[in-house]
């Protein structure tokens, strides 16, 4: 994964959270989840007054990535307030190990120059699957 890569996805990240919808808690996040035929999936948080049904973006991402056929992935990027390294909750993170191995890169900012890099492996190891 190239520097220019990095940037992309974290500026798609960017560009997704603009369309958060976070009434309640005003913690905007987008992500963009980079497949290995290189095309960006992107998604934002969606909070519901009923709270249980609130969607994080990261899953918002694989939901449109694996509804249209993509499976394979190399990289994400989250990005939630602009001063923060925010990264997927634990939800998110067993989800992404359905699609993802431990090498997945996961990108977590709030800027693209603003960021942390770390793999899937390291934010949930020991992860389960059957
Ligand atoms: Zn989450």
């Amino acid at each position: 994964m190239t520097d220019f890569d990095r940037k992309a996805l974290l500026r798609a990240a960017m560009k997704a959270r603009e369309f958060s919808y976070a009434p309640f808690s005003k913690f905007y996040v987008g992500a963009a989840l980079l497949s290995t035929d290189d095309k960006i999936y992107t998604g934002c948080n969606i909070e519901n007054s009923a709270y249980s049904p609130t969607l994080c973006a990261e899953r918002c991402a694989v939901a449109k990535a694996v509804s249209e056929g993509a499976r394979h992935f190399v990289a994400i990027a989250v990005v939630g307030p602009e001063d923060s390294e925010t990264t997927p909750c634990g939800v998110c993170r067993q989800v992404l190990y359905e699609f993802c191995d431990e090498s997945l890169v996961v990108l977590c900012g709030g800027t693209e120059s603003h960021y942390m890099e770390t793999t899937l492996g390291e934010l949930l190891p020991k992860a389960f699957r059957l």
